[in-house]
């Protein structure tokens, strides 16, 4: 079928010529799902097109995690009509599911898909429209259920758009941990993990592509079980893979890291020896009141036990600032344990209150926004602190780097095993190399290098 223009509107197209573009707001795991609707997209016979390219559907991939999330979802929305009114809006991700009623009062909106059906949207479209160029509606078609499916699931699209150095792997979805704070078991549903075999079936396709390393993500990624097997199992059978040389976990809950991931990232084979466990406060009447499932005295057990069993390991975390209640003393607790654990470095988030989470029925008294400023600034430049420190003890050392892209200083950069971001000089193009690297000196947040080996 021919495209026919006609005073610029395009009237009918084959499907090959309807432009698909994505734009991902928020966490790793939005990245990763968004790279498999690309795929999926592609597969139903779409044109996948650069995010800002102009393009017949706009997907917005959304992330619902504070109110500055939300607000910067629907400041994209109405960017994206200003430029191109024409095209058709498709919302998907956190914000779909939790902000329905919302996201129903924004003008321009085509389409809701929220979390259940949020990986059959490419089939969708497909169904719905017949191949044919979706239009313009005046109100939003919406495709939405309260309760999201608790089965372990596939993904079956995957890997043709992710270009990054380091691809991300879902591998499991969804929390039943509901801390006071949190809207994800609301937006994501409940845990469930995607099938063993899905997941080595993409992790050798990364591999055959040549990608070296792969990041496993998820919402509560330690909670993984699938027909009686657990993350450590799951690694174990990477690590049979040909070609990948390094596996990466993203966060994890500090409770569910087992002693066989510690054993496994002590005997340094592919499992990268890093580490980040979301602390949220140093104080136990805080910790209680979020609900985390661990004391102060815990954590800083279990840090201490990972720093012993697995040499140079690379230690994140997650602190969040100004939770209600947390009083001058409290947050001096948090400094206190962040300033003493081996920390690399620190993500500091204000508390933000979300509508529907625990919290929003605790009599807790709220902290001024001028006080949660001053700690905030107060953690990061602790966070500062710890990574210099980090950086520094590799000065010396020869280390090994996944090279991805030169910076805007002309650093090709890239990172070692344990999450040290190090840069080098080089005339030869290296990104996807793994060369072994010096480290002379730390400068502006990098850890600055030689080459010892160019390819
Ligand atoms: S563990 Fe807590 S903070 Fe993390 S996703 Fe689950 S409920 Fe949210």
């Amino acid at each position: 079928m021919e495209s026919l223009l006609l005073e610029g509107a395009l009237l009918k197209t084959s499907k090959k010529e309807i432009r698909v573009s994505f734009f991902s707001l928020g966490c790793r795991l939005n990245q990763s799902e968004s790279a498999s609707l690309a795929s999926g997209f592609l597969s139903e016979g779409f044109c996948v097109v650069e995010e800002e390219a102009p393009a017949d559907i706009h997907v917005i991939n959304t992330c619902s995690v504070t109110h500055e999330a939300e607000t910067k979802c629907r400041g994209l929305i109405r960017r994206l009509l200003k430029k191109r009114p024409e095209t058709f809006i498709a919302v998907t991700g956190c914000y779909a599911q939790a902000g329905l009623h919302a996201l129903q009062q924004v003008p321009g909106i085509d389409l809701i898909v929220g979390t259940d059906h949020k990986m059959d949207l490419p089939l969708l479209i497909q169904q719905a429209w017949g191949g044919e160029r979706p239009l313009k509606r005046s109100a939003p078609l919406v495709i939405h259920t309260q309760k999201i499916n608790r089965g372990d699931f596939t993904i079956p699209s995957y890997a043709a758009f992710d270009h990054a150095t380091r691809p991300n792997i879902k591998i499991q979805d969804g929390c039943d941990f509901f801390c006071s704070f949190c809207i994800i078991p609301y937006t994501r549903g409940r845990e469930r993990s995607r099938q063993f075999n899905d997941i080595l079936m993409e992790a050798s396709l990364w591999a055959a592509r040549g990608h070296r390393e792969v990041v496993l993500t998820g919402v509560n990624l330690g909670e993984y079980r699938s027909d009686g097997k657990g993350l450590s199992d799951v690694i174990a059978a990477l690590e049979k893979i040909e070609g990948l040389s390094r596996i990466r976990i993203s966060s994890i809950e500090p409770t569910t890291v087992s002693d066989d991931l510690l054993d496994q990232m002590s005997r340094a084979k592919k499992l990268c020896p890093y580490l980040h466990l979301p602390v949220q406060s140093g104080n136990n009447a805080v910790l209680s009141a979020m609900g985390r499932r661990y004391t102060r005295e815990e954590y800083m057990r279990f840090v201490a036990k990972a720093a012993e069993r697995v040499p140079a390991l690379g230690l994140g975390t997650d602190v969040m600032v100004g939770f209600p209640g947390e009083d001058d003393d409290a947050f001096g607790e948090t400094v206190s344990l962040v300033s003493t654990l081996p920390f690399s470095y620190l993500h500091v988030f204000p508390f933000s209150e979300r509508k529907g989470t625990r919290v929003t029925r605790m009599d807790l008294p709220p902290v001024p926004p001028q006080v949660i400023k001053k700690r905030v600034g107060i953690l990061s430049e602790i966070s500062k602190k710890c990574r210099e420190a980090f950086y520094q003890n590799a000065v010396g050392q020869t280390v090994r780097v996944l090279f991805e892209a030169k910076d805007d200083r002309g650093y090709f950069c890239g990172y070692t095993p344990n999450y040290i971001r190090v840069g080098v000089k080089s005339a030869r193009e290296i990104a996807g190399f793994i060369l072994p690297v010096t480290v002379q000196h730390v400068e502006g947040g990098l850890a600055i290098g030689v080459v010892e080996e160019i390819p």
